[in-house]
């Protein structure tokens, strides 16, 4: 069947093999095409609100901080702060008169009540337009309360979602170099973007210690003010996720000279090259001799499971949509593991570069779309005819209405996905869902039902 696009999209949307790769991206969604896309106050608290003992408080009506309340499944080992969402709930009444008093009032009785280790006040659309002067009333605040009180400047028209993580980029930035660097090891690094949904970085983290890998500070799951203040004395930053977190990454580059590498801890290739590529980087014997027999160990205890699902996986096909382009990677060398193809691959918040390299390690007549929408992946779906759709909390019912398996790789799930131990429960998940003989009663294959999930999205 013919995929669904308006003109208007058509140079965001590339099929492997068709004519030379060229594609669109990084611009504003087309108005009215539904983009599947947050805007950029979404953008920023996401990356921002797993660090757990930081006050997150957003100047702007309810609506705004309601829709993004609790928006990961981030998880804390201590403090539990960034779950409550706070706003100032502006009215008609501080639109006309501004909202600075409201928020200053705010801002002292929540920092008197939790007693937190620093604020992050985001701006949202509405706190734009009036023109509140967020930074002063942060200033104020900060010299009397004797804490960091961090402007996120988001306001949700001024981008895409991506200008979301650069305002939270801003605000982090703001926090590194303040802190004591005592007692941190040559052998030292951050991790950049991960979120410590369902516990991930917990994982991660325990493979850098085995390798004897000190982890300075997470940013920004399980996040801690105290450790991004000091982060400017580990040895390297390591950047998952590079969307979001790649602009703080260069930001320590320039202000401290730290290094970074861009790693993915999806899928058992991207896991273990990311412990190489560290131990490669410390040029330490013993480091290196830890990462081969971490790795050896895990991959010896996962072989026999994964080729147990391949056997029936094989030739089954695959859609991703995912918010930022680095997972997709990850993802589609995991599904080559399951002898499964992706036939279809798009993000929210792709560059050029990423696209680019997507394009290189794709089987040709694979649709690549960048700021998709519900109509477009529709008919992506039904016309590659997809085994198993991966995607998030917004493509969900997509995959659903349209009677298409469906593996949650984001914010919501609740097991963990990264990490060797991840790629087991992503194995047995896609192997589950798939194989699950209740598509066997859900009529996507009958001609004579196809249109009905489009004109229902
Ligand atoms: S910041 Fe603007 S676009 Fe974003 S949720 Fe609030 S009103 Fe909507």
């Amino acid at each position: 069947m013919e995929a669904v696009i308006y003109e208007e999209r058509t140079e965001q949307i590339h099929r492997k093999g068709d004519k030379p790769f060229a594609l669109s991206c990084d611009k504003e969604s087309l108005a009215g095409a539904v983009s599947q896309r947050a805007c950029v106050f979404c953008g920023s608290r996401v990356v921002l609100y797993p660090i757990a003992d930081a006050l997150h408080l957003v100047h702007g009506p309810i609506g705004c901080a309601v829709y993004t309340w609790d928006i990961r499944g981030a998880l804390s080992s201590g403090p539990e702060l960034h779950r409550l969402s706070f706003s100032t709930d502006i009215q008609e009444r501080d639109v006309i008169f501004g909202g600075e008093q409201k928020l200053y009032q705010a801002l002292i009785e929540l920092i008197d009540r939790h007693q937190p280790k620093a604020a992050f006040v985001y701006s949202t659309c509405i706190v734009g337009i009036i023109g509140d002067d967020l930074e002063a009333v942060c200033k104020k605040v900060s010299a009397e309360k004797g804490i960091p009180v961090l402007p996120v400047q988001s306001e949700g028209f001024k981008g895409n979602k991506r200008a979301g993580y650069a305002a939270a980029c801003e605000a982090m930035n703001k926090l590194v170099g303040m802190g004591d660097t005592k007692g941190i090891s040559k052998h030292s690094i951050n991790i950049l973007g991960d979120f410590n949904l369902a516990g991930e970085i917990w994982l991660v983290r325990e493979y850098f210690e085995k390798i004897g890998v000190q982890v300075v500070a997470n940013i920004t799951g399980d996040g801690r003010v105290g450790d991004i203040q000091r982060a400017h004395g580990a040895a390297l930053n390591l950047v998952q996720c590079s969307g979001a977190t790649m602009d703080l990454a260069n930001m320590m580059k320039k202000r401290f000279g730290t290094p970074n590498l861009r790693v993915s801890y999806f899928g058992v290739e991207d896991m273990a090259e990311a412990l190489y590529a560290v131990a490669d980087f410390f040029k330490d014997e013993e480091i290196m001799a830890r990462t081969r027999q971490l790795v050896a160990d895990e991959v010896k205890g996962l072989q026999a499971e994964l080729n147990e699902y391949r056997r029936e996986l094989t030739g089954k096909k695959a859609a991703i949509y995912v918010g930022g382009a680095f997972k997709a990677f990850s993802l589609i060398k995991a599904f080559r593991l399951l002898g499964m193809d992706v036939v279809m691959v798009g993000s929210q918040t792709g560059t050029n570069e990423d696209y680019e390299e997507l394009a290189e390690i794709c089987d040709p007549g694979t649709i690549i779309v960048d700021d998709s929408n519900p109509l477009e992946l529709s008919s992506f779906l039904k016309e590659k005819d997809v085994d198993i759709f991966v995607g998030g909390v917004k493509e969900r019912p997509i995959a659903y209405k349209l009677g298409v398996a469906f593996c949650d790789h984001n914010h919501e799930r609740k097991e963990i996905l990264a990490g060797f131990a991840g790629m087991r429960n992503f194995a047995r998940e896609v192997h589950a869902s798939v194989m699950s003989p209740v598509w066997r009663f859900v009529p996507r294959k009958s001609p004579g039902n196809s249109a009905s999930a489009v004109s229902s999205a």
